[in-house]
């Protein structure tokens, strides 16, 4: 499902280099419409979403680097609230 005009990895490279193959180092599947997410990954997200509130509660991370965690945070909780929504309606 490569479509390298939607690919989010892409914005940070230079015009010259884009659109050539997926920067799976800048992979931004919250917000990329080429990513696909299944219930099947639910249990990774939902994972991660627990690493992330753990991390943003660590009283020895620094201000910056805590709003750095709670903006992805809030990135995995647009995909974490759908499957959490997906139970509850069924
Ligand atoms: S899903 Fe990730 S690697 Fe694939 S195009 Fe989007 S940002 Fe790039």
């Amino acid at each position: 499902m490569w479509d390298a005009e939607q690919a989010e990895c892409q914005n940070q490279l230079p015009l010259d280099q884009r659109g050539k193959a997926p920067l799976i180092g800048a992979c931004k599947p919250t917000r990329c419409r080429n990513s696909t997410v299944t219930r099947t990954h639910a249990p990774i997200w939902l994972a991660e979403e627990e690493d992330l509130i753990a991390m943003s509660q660590d009283r020895r991370l620094a201000p910056p680097r805590r709003e750095a965690v709670l903006i992805e945070l809030a990135d995995v909780q647009r995909i974490t609230r759908a499957f959490k929504y997906q139970k509850d309606s069924h």
